[in-house]
């Protein structure tokens, strides 16, 4: 590239650009001109300026070239955009340029011959500095350059570039200097910003939780900046109501003070203050005079601890307000824009701070309970990928199996072998993973270690990821090896006990049933003994006839019960809905004699469909009520009701008498075979009734109990399962 030549005016043009206020760098590179370079311009065109050695305000009007390039040169400094001051070596001022007019907000006739302590005297620091390098200049004539925090009248602060070059009379001596004013706030601020922005970034990442960060956080904050105390406000969100977390300030006993008793109360909602306006409508809000306002509650303990102007803004996620924080000054500072959004930024770094923090939390508790749930468990947790293959077994796998996982990994479940799954089965379970669905106890027998089986039960469900992209499945696993051997065992037991009933109730059947016959002919040939013989037989020998006649005739109702009884399993009808009622009416014609003899009174509620055998339901009800009569008082006519109640899901019947009762020792004893608690003599009967009564109760998925007074009377209870809709 051919170097460009530059002219004293082009050069003047580029210095002027740095001197309204575009960054020198840009200017720099825009021109493709070293900084060096452009600082050296800068030097001289102010000396040049400077030299002309006269005030700006009287320019000379001779016609000379002299005075000529001077007027040039003073028009050009009129115009210029940045404040341009001369001033003598008494240090009074000379004049001055519209922009330094407009900076100050001073009247520049009006301030000629006064001097840098009139026009800061609201900051005397900054007038010292300014006179001390005035001095300095005096001493050594030449240029300064350096920066300054100047305070303006409404309390912001301005950062400048000061530049100063003394300037010689015609006498040859330094006579004055003149200054320019460039003002960098904007630049410093960025920088300070990016200073702040890193210091808090560093702080975030090297502190685990939000308690051990904030100190400093609110000290990076409030040191760049000059604030007196900062404080983290955070929010209950269930409750609405907040507290002051962490602090920190300058040291001084009355702000730690005042922090401590913030950091003490707890806020309860409906608190109107300042923190909770900036909570509820996350938008910062900033107060000038704390001891003024009167939407700020803790005025006047703020104020007695010498702080001034506060502001809050809120700690944010995206929309959620997360908690706020707050800072004070010690002096009066008007609302200033880029602070606040320089906090904003900060509390959107803490916000995304906390809530990396929460999910990081979050994730090492769930990583913990799944930790200690697989550790308890005696289950195993297992993991497919996509391709629906085996990727992972936890360790309580071939703990409770002793089965190696290792041949399983990276194979689908079935290509293994498994005992008690035929191909169908397997091809039902693929579809079902292939559509993705869960599943649940899908029971496996695989070959054991030691040449037994093992059986396995797993549930599991799909894995989906973000982008509801199918990632595999996930599941756990159980042995359940002893429950179904326990199971295998039970059902052994029940088909042998189903079996040996069987065959009982076969044999009870037939022996009854053959037994009749012997009986018949024991019957026959002692009638006929009796009536061909009757009359050789003497006294004794009449009456051993009627005992074995006695014993024959008790042993064929024996044998006829015994025969009912094993007929209630074996001979059985389907059950089909009957009216009660209908069957009680028939048992009652049966009974008839025996009601008549009595004089026994028998009522009854009106009774329901059920579902039944309605044979052996008219066999139960008889043999019931045939009891009420024959075991009732000798002088008491008997009285028995048949009742019906609706107890939910079933009816519960009962038959009560008035009869001699029974004591409670025996209220189970009764239901047994051959279980009697009288003498022949006192009350016939084989015990084989109530025996029925429970078989054909229990055939029909019902209960039977009896409830008794001794001497006063009997209830005997039995239920039976109402008929379910749709079953008729
Ligand atoms: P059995 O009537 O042939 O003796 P059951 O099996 O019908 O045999 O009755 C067994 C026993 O229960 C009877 O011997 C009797 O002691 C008692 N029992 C049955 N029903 C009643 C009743 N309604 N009142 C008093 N005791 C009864």
């Amino acid at each position: 590239m051919p170097v460009r030549q530059w002219d004293p005016a082009s050069k003047a043009k580029v210095v002027l650009e740095g001197l309204q206020g575009k960054p020198e760098k840009a200017v720099c590179k825009r021109h493709n001109i070293k900084l060096a370079q452009y600082r050296r311009w800068r030097k001289e065109f102010l000396a040049k300026i400077a030299s002309s050695s006269v005030s700006a305000r009287r320019p000379s009007r001779q016609g000379d070239e002299r005075s000529k390039a001077l007027r040039v040169a003073q028009d050009l400094i009129e115009v210029l955009p940045i404040p341009v001051f001369f001033k003598a070596r008494d240090g009074k001022h000379l004049g001055a340029n519209k922009a330094w007019e407009a900076y100050f907000g001073v009247r520049r006739d009006s301030f000629i011959g006064k001097t840098v302590q009139e026009l800061f005297s609201h900051a005397p620091d900054v007038a010292a500095k300014h006179r001390a390098v005035d001095e300095e200049l005096w001493r050594n004539p030449g240029t300064r350059s350096y920066e300054l925090q100047v305070p303006v009248r409404d309390g912001s602060v301005r950062h400048t570039l000061n530049y100063k070059a003394t300037f010689n009379g015609a006498d040859g001596k330094v006579a004055g200097l003149i200054g320019t004013i460039i003002d960098i706030t904007e630049r410093k601020r960025a920088e300070q910003r990016q200073a702040i922005e890193h210091r808090v970034t560093r702080l975030l990442s090297e502190c685990e939780t939000v308690a051990g960060a904030m100190p400093g956080v609110l000290a990076a904050f409030c040191e760049s900046l000059g604030w007196a105390c900062g404080a983290r406000w955070s929010m209950d969100p269930k409750i609405g109501a907040f507290g002051c977390e962490e602090a920190w300030s300058v040291d001084d006993p009355r702000i730690a003070a005042f922090l401590a008793a913030s950091r003490q109360s707890n806020y309860q909602p409906g608190h109107a203050g300042f923190i909770r306006r900036v909570l509820g409508t996350g938008q910062p809000i900033w107060i000038v005079d704390v001891s003024a306002d009167d939407s700020f509650l803790r005025g006047a303990q703020a104020a007695k601890a010498g702080l001034r102007s506060a502001f809050a803004l809120p700690i944010r996620l995206g929309d959620e307000v997360l908690g706020a924080m707050e800072f004070f000054h010690r002096e009066r500072r008007l609302p200033d824009e880029w602070l606040l959004e320089t906090g904003v930024t900060i509390g959107n770094q803490i916000g995304h701070f906390m809530a990396r923090v929460q999910a990081e939390r979050e994730l090492r508790e769930g990583e913990a309970r799944f930790r200690s749930l697989t550790a308890l468990s005696s289950d195993w947790y297992w993991e497919q990928d996509e391709q629906l293959r085996l990727t992972s077994m936890s360790s309580r796998f071939v703990e409770r199996t002793g089965i190696d996982p290792a041949p399983y990994i990276g194979l689908k479940r079935w290509e293994q072998p498994a005992l008690n799954l035929t191909e169908s089965d397997w091809e039902r379970h693929r579809a079902q993973l292939e559509r993705h669905e869960p599943f649940f106890d899908f029971e496996i027998e695989r070959p054991g270690p030691d040449g037994t089986s093992v059986w396995l039960s797993l549930s599991g469900e799909a894995v989906f990821d973000e982008g509801r992209r199918f990632r595999g499945y996930r599941g756990v696993g159980t042995d359940i090896t002893d429950r179904k051997r326990a199971q295998g065992v039970l059902r052994a037991a029940y088909d042998e006990l189903a079996r040996s009933n069987a065959e009982l109730q076969q044999f009870a059947y037939v022996a009854s049933h053959d037994l009749q016959e012997p009986l018949r002919m024991i019957g026959s040939y002692t009638q006929l003994l009796e009536r061909r013989y009757g009359d050789r037989l003497d006294q004794d020998a009449r009456e051993f006839m009627g005992f074995i006649v006695d014993g024959a005739t008790r042993m064929k109702q024996l044998i006829e019960d015994l025969l009912a009884y094993s007929r209630v399993g074996t001979r059985g009808k389907e059950m089909r809905p009957v009216q009660a009622q209908a069957v009680l009416d028939k048992a009652l014609v049966n009974l008839r004699a025996g009601v008549e003899q009595s004089a026994a009174a028998v009522t009854h509620d009106s009774l329901p469909e059920v579902n039944a055998d309605d044979t052996q339901l008219a066999q139960l009800l008889q043999n019931l009520v045939a009891n009420a009569i024959k075991f009732r008082k000798k002088n008491e006519a008997p009285r028995i009701h048949v009742g019906v109640e609706d107890a939910g899901g079933e009816w519960r019947f009962s038959v009560a008498d008035n009869g001699i009762g029974i004591e409670p020792q025996y209220f189970e004893r009764i239901f047994l075979m051959f279980q009697r608690l009288h003498t022949q003599d006192e009350y016939p009967g084989t015990g084989i009734g109530l025996a029925i009564c429970r078989k054909v109760v229990e055939r029909h998925r019902g209960r039977i109990w009896v409830e008794s007074a001794y001497g006063e009377g009997s209830t005997f209870h039995f239920t039976l399962p109402k008929i379910q809709k749709g079953e008729t």
